[in-house]
């Protein structure tokens, strides 16, 4: 089959599968996974034709697919794939760029540059920021929190990049006790130290307190976040980050999917203050429903992340252009811009705003049938976030796994105030407000179900 053919065949088969998402199983049954093992075979000496190695993949490998690209999968924060999206990563797969300069990949250069100006304005971050498109929030988090050790240390007449942190100065790290797991694990990878961070208390929705925070200085990074992963609420950051700057200290903002607000009219106020920020971190396969692995890491100093990342060699060549590989950790990359692009420009700011405002109502519109029905809404529903208890928490426990396993829809369990809960994340276009009542009917007889 000659690679045309091929693509066509690829194209039909997936077609085929998104035709399917709305009516198939949110999480493959045990009878699709036990296939699994037809995969474990011994690499063949001789290669399989290209039409029989998609014809297995799509045999075995559709089937065991989770439909996180449809409309009733509510599981961790997971974006879908708006069309636009899925089909300019699809060319933009052809198009196989490398695209860590202009040198590299001239489109792929132009339209990083175009994406991250236009989300800089959508997301109503300082005129001047830069930043770079990395594989996700805890990738942005590392970068951010890499600029911010760059630019701390630096003042202190400390260079991080040449001498490392054996014998530099210290580096305080103040975070909210409801900090994401994600940003520990940016701290440790960037020498700071999962645990040697000092922890501000927080109100019943995770928001740091602004009056327990302690007293900053020049040599410190304090992270804060908009949108709590489990409650979708945002820390206080217009006094945040005021007392920090007052006191010379870094803000990193963790805003994977709760600064995608700043880009809704109607929850914009939500992300009032973290303009004054100095570094953010976000997901675009999150709220901008691109394909994985997408994610953005903005700095207000682009020479903050140049600090830290600019990297040299003869064979690289310098250039005035702005060049992708001064600007993140990888030097060779995908072309992951192209997505987004696309996916801004089918959007528009209206369609983006829409989206966002949506799945918002869908929140709400789940938190008002649980309420009804007489379920536990444990957050303040301001977002796209619900937090749910079923009961004692044997009794939620036995909810949620029941529902991950009818395939019904999928959403994950957490723990919210020392009880078991379940969270429901909205952030898919593909979501629609039937799928949301199909969920809460689906909630309500698993309950009684297992209530019995
Ligand atoms: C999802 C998320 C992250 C981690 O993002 P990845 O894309 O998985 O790297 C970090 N912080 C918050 C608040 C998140 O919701």
């Amino acid at each position: 089959m000659d690679v045309s053919n091929l693509l066509r065949d690829a194209q039909q088969r997936a077609a085929r599968y998104l035709d399917g998402l709305p009516t198939r199983r949110v999480f493959p049954p045990e009878s699709d996974r036990a296939r699994l093992a037809e995969l474990e075979f011994d690499l063949p000496l001789l290669g399989m034709a290209a039409e029989d190695v998609l014809d297995l993949l799509d045999d075995v490998g559709s089937p065991n697919t989770v439909a996180s690209a449809a409309g009733r999968y509510f599981g961790f924060v997971t974006g879908g794939s708006v069309p636009a999206a899925l089909a300019a990563n699809w060319l933009a797969g052809a198009w196989d760029q490398n695209a860590f300069a202009p040198v590299s990949s001239p489109i792929a250069a132009k339209l990083e540059e175009i994406a991250l100006g236009w989300l800089i304005d959508l997301l109503r971050l300082p005129a001047g920021s830069s930043g770079a498109f990395v594989t996700g929030a805890t990738m942005a988090n590392f970068a951010g929190i890499l600029a911010a050790r760059h630019a701390l240390l630096t003042r202190a007449g400390w260079d991080v990049e040449s001498q490392g942190l054996f014998g530099a100065p210290e580096i305080r790290v103040v975070v909210g006790n409801e900090a994401h797991a994600s940003l520990f694990k940016a701290l440790g990878m960037a020498g700071l130290g999962r645990e040697r961070v000092e922890r501000v208390a927080v109100d019943t929705e995770g928001r740091i307190l602004p009056e327990a925070l302690p007293k900053l200085d020049e040599r410190t990074l304090l992270c804060i976040q908009a949108g709590n992963v489990n409650s979708g609420a945002f820390d206080p950051a217009g006094p945040l980050c005021e007392a920090a700057q007052k006191a010379g200290a870094w803000v990193h903002v963790d805003g994977a999917f709760g600064m995608w607000a700043a880009a809704s009219p109607g929850y914009a106020h939500l992300t009032a203050g973290y303009e004054l920020a100095d570094s953010w971190a976000l997901d675009a396969h999150k709220w901008l429903n691109v394909p994985y692995d997408s994610g953005l890491v903005f700095v207000r100093q682009p020479e903050d992340l140049a600090g830290a990342f600019a990297t040299r060699a003869d064979y690289l060549i310098r250039s005035d252009q702005w060049q992708a590989y001064d600007y993140t950790p990888e030097n060779s990359r995908r072309a992951r811009a192209v997505d987004a692009w696309a996916a801004l420009l089918a959007l528009g700011r209206a369609g983006l705003a829409e989206l966002i405002h949506q799945n918002c109502l869908q929140a709400k519109q789940m938190a008002e049938g649980l309420r009804a029905a007489g379920f536990e809404v444990l957050n303040e529903v301001g977002l796209n976030q619900v937090v749910v208890a079923f009961g004692n928490d044997q009794t939620t426990r036995s909810v949620i796994a029941a529902i991950q396993e009818s395939g019904e829809f999928w959403a994950g369990s957490t723990v919210w105030h020392g009880r078991a809960a379940m969270r429901i994340s909205f952030s898919s276009w593909a979501t629609t407000s039937e799928d949301v009542a199909r969920s809460l009917e689906a909630i309500e007889r698993t309950c009684r179900e297992v209530r019995i």
